[in-house]
């Protein structure tokens, strides 16, 4: 597969652009293969990347039952950060911000990281005191950040409604934080990972597991049975409808979580903004949209829709925040489904069916550990042990009482 570089784009632009290669192959499932990923998310391609770049093991497949990308991937508000409370959290959030920094040129895809800053906001005396307490923690392991006082915010943010029933008292920022293109990531990783070998197979959906003397042998999927050594499931929204398939129950609960962007404007936020006082955040896209999220509805569903009283809670607290967006006209609102955990952690772990893990669980927030999580979870599939990094976030400590509790850091920040 040719390298993009400013000689292809020359290259192809003489023929009108009508002859650039497929970004990644289409090929007919074979009848076997060592791993195989089931949910082509940015998740899943990642592991599927890592596992034949750094593992050697090429002969993977990832299933997926729509399209690449179409699940949480390309429904997220693409907020990127590390800065989280635990020790735990801190080793993967932080190792997935070390490979954003180089993933457009590992990848040769532009993934649109930008490191323009997150800001969390404090309200009261105790967001103040949640800020102080994980902006320390983090120093520990390494992770910068400031604190702001009030001048400093509105320095920042100069239009930001800074008096009032929402007074902002000070803000942790984490400067490397931001955003990225969340679609380019899962297309990155499936260009990357097919050149390597692996075959991407879409709108095959996985109904059933073949599993012999509580082993896992392979996938029963819309097109026939594909036999295997090791099965990876990355299939967030519906890890627990998968886990049933082979006789599992997770212990995860899954909401319907909505975003929403207004009409494009001028640029006018440069940085990402959350606040779990008034419970929402903003950044803005390069087209000029902002773009807006917030808590997740109440109740349990797979309906990627959500409910109309969350867009309306939504708006009304940014209108607290920035009286200005009231008069703004809003273009699209959508949903996807987010699989939560009593923690707030991920689940990343082998299960009682031998040879069958999981990576799931990362609610409202896994667009950020992408790249560290396909890292650690194509490690832990390519050894059968889990990697140190992941160890943490076995299943087994909604058994041990060994939470790690991201309550304060995961809240409507995402
Ligand atoms: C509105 C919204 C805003 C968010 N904002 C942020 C944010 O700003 N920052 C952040 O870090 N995170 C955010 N998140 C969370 C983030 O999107 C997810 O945690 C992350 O994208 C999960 O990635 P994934 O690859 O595991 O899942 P997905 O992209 O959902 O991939 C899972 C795939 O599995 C497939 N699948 C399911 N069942 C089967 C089956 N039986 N057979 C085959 N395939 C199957 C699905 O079709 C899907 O494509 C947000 C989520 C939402 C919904």
């Amino acid at each position: 597969m040719s390298r993009y570089s400013i000689v292809s784009l020359l290259r192809n632009s003489l023929s009108y652009h009508q002859n650039w290669q497929r970004a990644w192959r289409s090929p007919e499932p074979k009848k076997r293969y060592k791993i195989i990923i089931v949910g082509g998310g940015g998740h899943g391609l990642a592991t599927a990347y890592y596992l034949a770049k750094e593992c050697g093991i090429t002969d993977v497949a990832v299933i997926e039952k729509g399209w690449l990308g179409g699940g949480n991937t390309g429904r997220n508000t693409t907020i990127v950060r590390s800065n989280y409370l635990w020790d735990e959290s801190a080793a993967i959030y932080d190792h997935a911000m070390d490979l954003w920094k180089g993933l457009s040129q590992e990848l040769n895809y532009n993934v649109m990281y930008s490191p323009r800053g997150v800001l969390h906001l404090a309200h009261s005396v105790s967001d103040m005191q949640e800020i102080w307490r994980r902006g320390n923690a983090i120093h520990h392991n390494n992770i910068a950040s400031e604190f702001l006082d009030p001048e400093q915010v509105k320095g920042m943010v100069p239009f930001m409604q800074m008096e009032g029933r929402y007074p902002v008292m000070g803000a942790l920022l984490q400067k490397a934080g931001g955003t990225a293109r969340h679609d380019a990531v899962a297309w990155g990783y499936a260009r990357a990972a097919s050149a390597l070998g692996v075959d991407i197979i879409q709108e095959t959906e996985v109904t059933g597991f073949d599993i012999k003397n509580g082993e896992v042998q392979g996938v029963r999927t819309s097109r026939g049975d594909i036999a295997c050594e090791r099965v990876g499931v990355v299939a967030a929204g519906h890890s627990s409808v998968v886990a049933e398939m082979a006789g599992l129950r997770l212990p995860l609960e899954s909401f319907p979580l909505q975003a929403l962007v207004s009409e494009p404007i001028k640029p006018v936020v440069d940085t990402v903004i959350m606040s779990n006082g008034v419970h929402a955040y903003i950044s803005q896209s390069d087209k000029g949209e902002l773009v807006i999220g917030a808590s997740s509805d109440a109740y349990n569903s797979y309906s990627q829709r959500g409910s109309f009283d969350i867009i309306e809670d939504t708006l009304q607290a940014i209108c607290e925040l920035y009286p200005q967006f009231s008069r703004m006209r809003m273009l699209r609102q959508w949903g996807g489904i987010v699989d939560v955990t009593v923690d707030r952690s991920p689940i990343i772990s082998k299960t009682d069916v031998k040879n069958l893990f999981f990576n799931c669980g990362w609610g409202t927030g896994g667009f950020k550990c992408t790249p560290g999580s396909g890292h650690v979870f194509a490690h832990s599939l390519a050894k059968g042990e889990m990697h140190p990094i992941a160890a943490p976030f076995s299943i087994d400590r909604f058994h041990s009482g060994a939470l790690v509790d991201e309550g304060a850091a995961s809240a409507v920040a995402h």
